[in-house]
């Protein structure tokens, strides 16, 4: 979903100057959004990656009723395997990933598999590495994602105690997780009812 569709830009002009957007201005937009959408008949919304703080969170009771908050989950080690494992190819410029995953679940862990993805024969020989993709900056890219799980897990346990967080461990890449997640969803026969309806 477009969360910001058609108001794109007084939020420019803000982002382009490099300030944050105020929660007054996300919530004002976000109002506007959903009421439009009821407006049109969409029967929910889907937020991604909001709310980032407590505050956030306790404002949005007022705004819309939230049903359930999916926390997607995956482990570090494995993000980090995959950062690394990016390539690009000198000669097109394609962006490929040499990482292949194959965790084996352990202490309660589940497995997790995730297949590279490899250029066509052509671009095989002439795989770089990003210069952004150095260990240095993993390094970085690990510190920022602790500190957004550190700052995520207020709004967690916020969600958690209204009984309405969905924890959901990533098996793997899209195919293999998208399944699971329709599963955990009661979603897995959606379509089937949907075509049942009709
Ligand atoms: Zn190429």
């Amino acid at each position: 979903m477009v969360l910001f569709s058609g108001y794109c830009c007084p939020l420019a002009e803000i982002v382009n100057q490099g300030k944050l957007v105020s929660d007054e201005i996300i919530f004002n937009l976000l109002s506007k959004r959903l009421e439009a959408g009821e407006a049109k008949g969409e029967s929910g919304f889907i937020l991604d990656g909001f709310p980032r703080t407590v505050k956030q969170a306790e404002i949005l009771e007022g705004v819309a009723d939230i049903d359930l908050v999916v926390n997607l989950k995956l482990r570090e080690d494995v993000l980090l395997e995959k950062c690394l494992g990016r390539r690009m190819c000198s000669q097109c410029g394609g962006n490929f990933n040499v990482a292949s995953i194959n965790v084996k679940g352990e202490n309660g862990n589940p497995a997790i598999s995730m297949a590279p993805l490899l250029p066509p024969s052509h671009c095989m020989s002439k795989l770089i590495t990003r210069a952004d993709d150095t260990e240095g900056s993993v390094l970085l890219i690990s510190l920022i994602f602790l500190l957004l799980c550190l700052q995520s897990r207020p709004v967690e346990d916020f969600y958690r105690g209204q009984g309405k967080l969905l924890e959901f461990d990533l098996p793997g890449g899209i195919p293999e997780s998208w399944p699971k997640l329709l599963e955990a969803l009661n979603l897995d026969d959606y379509e089937e009812k949907q075509s049942a309806a009709a």
